[in-house]
């Protein structure tokens, strides 16, 4: 049986995953993902080992790779990732070469959006805003079910939208950019000192402490008065709302949805797109990027 085998690198972690072609991952290993002012090597060599360990000496039909970063339009070359080291980077080719095998490579939002259109929250719908809501803020757009991709490549970068001209210091170098006030950064930000990182936020709240509940409610609002933009811009049947803090399910979208109504231009004269949360789970990045490299490898 032909092995494919989804990778996400982000921020924190790498994660592999052998992917089924229903889309279910049987097999999963990770690393942390080293310092980014390490040498791209330490990096390539997480991934490496991650990957083989899934393979676990089986042939490989191809790899996906997953990346938070700007990824060139023909899936060759990392331009540019605020938490990785690759800076104008061909990835594609170089990890081709040392793994002898098919190499796909896309943006981790992209390839969740692929992975929520095959398998998950957006099966079967053609035009779809995807945002993943994690550390930061990414995104994607389907057009007819196919990703727009843009000239370079680096459509759907929603994350980055300036929504506060002199705002908070953004990780990309800018100011004021919506991932400031809407991911998991914003939400910890928000609760206050008490916690730790987003996924003790969500848990007091589920367990209906007020302070992490408030941080859903500012946090989900502005969410939601971005995604008014995006649907005033783009007017899709539906929206997709991934990411590790999505998990907390309509504690972030109740917010979402009021503000987005609140905020859109003509929004009792239109069809409101359903705000939904992704189904693929924290692995749809793997599984989008392993069918990127089943389809590369069948193509
Ligand atoms: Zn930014």
């Amino acid at each position: 049986m032909s092995l494919y085998i989804g990778v996400d690198a982000g921020g924190t972690k790498v994660l592999a995953g052998e992917v089924t072609p229903e889309g279910h991952v049987v097999r999963a290993a990770h690393r942390r993902t080293p310092e980014r002012d390490l040498p791209v090597a330490d990096l390539e060599d997480a991934i490496t080992e991650a990957m083989l360990e899934v393979a676990g000496g089986r042939p490989i039909s191809g790899v996906g790779l997953a990346l938070a970063g700007l990824v060139d339009a023909v899936g060759e070359s990392v331009r540019f990732a605020t938490h990785l080291p690759w800076r104008e980077a061909p990835v594609r080719s170089s990890l081709a070469e040392r793994w002898g095998c098919v190499v796909a490579l896309d943006n981790d939002a992209n390839c969740a959006a692929l992975a929520e259109r095959a398998f998950g929250a957006a099966r079967g719908v053609g035009d779809v805003v995807m945002v993943t809501v994690g550390t930061g803020i990414g995104g994607a757009l389907l057009s007819a079910g196919r990703l727009v991709r843009g000239r370079n490549g680096m459509a759907g970068e929603f994350g980055h939208m300036q929504v506060e001209s002199e705002g908070l210091l953004c990780g990309c170098g800018l100011r004021g950019c919506w991932e400031q006030y809407a991911s998991g950064d914003a939400l910890v930000r928000a609760a206050g000192s008490t916690f730790v990182d987003g996924p003790a936020v969500t848990a007091a709240a589920l367990d209906g402490d007020a302070l992490a509940m408030a941080a859903f409610e500012t946090v989900g609002d502005r969410l939601g008065v971005g995604l008014a933009s995006l649907v005033a811009a783009l007017d899709p049947e539906l929206v997709v709302v991934g990411g590790g803090v999505s998990e907390a399910g309509d504690l972030l979208l109740d917010p979402a949805r009021s503000a987005m109504a609140r905020s859109l231009h003509g929004a009792t004269h239109r069809f409101l797109p359903p705000v939904v949360a992704a189904r693929c789970g924290p692995e749809a990045g793997v599984v989008g990027a392993a069918l990127l490299a089943r389809t590369q490898a069948t193509a």
